[in-house]
């Protein structure tokens, strides 16, 4: 990019009411067949729009497509048995009835890719597309085949390389893996985390991200914050490694997290997504509010490797907020970018 802060969202969006239930997560569909992959598309168009209504200068689909962010990449492959369900606990903290995996997991076709060509047709801005990532797929499922969370993982990065390398033939200029589990199973994370992450990401040109974050602002999530004390130093656990892995953007939750700024000192030389945009609030920030957060991170991360976003994906929030919250981010990353351009004229003299 050669606009500096240039901003994005973490991921999905809110979905238009004729299409899925509003403000709730793995919301059925409202329509089937041929018209919902045409109510999708238009939604897809829709969410394109909004983005860039706003001033968002990485676009992606907001989600559109899919019901869940996990889920519906799981859908796709074979070995997973969706009507076998078992109730497993989701990062620790809260129990949801999730598929079993019954064999050996593979990807017969393609899982995103049409919807990411479909995304390049419609926009020449940068897109940025989002997966799962290992270990988080494997957070989300009981496994009575491969009876090893570390093995289980190995599969799903040799997968995810396959949609992710077809995903970068299909004009994708960022692909993001989304790792919240990465703020909870510190040892796994660096026993193996981080290295089937990296084999996820073998082989691409395009640019690779890591989106750790505290979750949508659901219930369960909010009270789990509520147990994490005033000072939140999760990311400690996986940013050295995460320094020196090849990944080369680490997106984060920054504003009203009580994460400690600072810890970004620990991924210095990384490209950041800085979360300027807190989701589980209907409250809209302020454009000042926004370039606060980007102020403070700017002491750690470089001018030209800060990215504003937001804390996480929007689709629980309603579509006014979501719109409110885009246009909020914008317009607070471009007072940052002024006084950045203002800095760089009084040096200049
Ligand atoms: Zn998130």
């Amino acid at each position: 990019m050669n606009k500096l802060l240039p901003t994005s969202t973490a991921g999905s969006l809110p979905k238009p009411a004729w299409l899925a239930q509003p403000e709730t997560l793995w919301s059925p569909w409202k329509l089937q067949d041929e018209a919902l992959i045409e109510g999708k598309q238009d939604a897809l168009r829709l969410s394109l729009q909004e983005q860039q209504d706003a001033g968002i200068d990485i676009v992606s689909d907001g989600e559109q497509t899919r019901q869940h962010f996990v889920t519906t990449f799981i859908e796709h492959l074979s070995g997973v048995d969706f009507e076998k369900r078992e109730t497993v606990r989701i990062r620790d903290r809260y129990d949801a009835s999730v598929p079993t995996v019954v064999g050996a997991v593979a990807r017969q076709k393609p899982v995103f890719v049409d919807d990411a060509r479909f995304l390049r047709q419609q926009t020449r801005q940068p897109i940025k597309w989002a997966l799962p990532g290992p270990m988080t797929m494997i957070d989300t499922l009981y496994d009575s085949h491969y009876k090893s969370r570390e093995k289980l993982a190995w599969e799903f990065a040799r997968i995810l390389n396959q949609e992710a390398r077809e995903l970068e033939a299909a004009g994708v200029d960022i692909i993001q893996f989304d790792e919240p589990a990465f703020n909870v199973f510190f040892d796994e994370v660096n026993d193996w985390g981080v290295a089937t992450l990296e084999r996820a990401i073998e082989g691409l040109k395009c640019e690779t991200a890591v989106h750790i974050c505290y979750g949508y602002g659901i219930k369960a999530n909010t009270d789990w914050k509520k147990t994490l004390g005033s000072e939140w130093r999760q990311y400690e656990e996986a940013f050295p490694k995460l320094q020196k892995s090849s990944i080369d953007i680490i997106s984060l939750e920054c504003h009203n997290a009580h994460v400690p700024m600072e810890l970004l000192e620990l991924i210095r030389g990384k490209k950041v997504m800085v979360g300027a945009i807190d989701v589980a609030t209907h409250t809209i920030e302020t454009p000042e509010e926004v370039a606060d957060t980007l102020r403070k991170a700017l002491q750690f991360v470089e001018a030209d490797k800060l990215y504003p976003c937001t804390n996480c994906g929007m689709a629980p929030l309603p579509r006014r907020v979501a719109s409110g919250k885009l246009r909020a981010l914008s317009a607070g990353a471009e007072m940052v970018r002024s006084e950045l351009s203002g800095n760089d004229h009084r040096a200049s003299w």
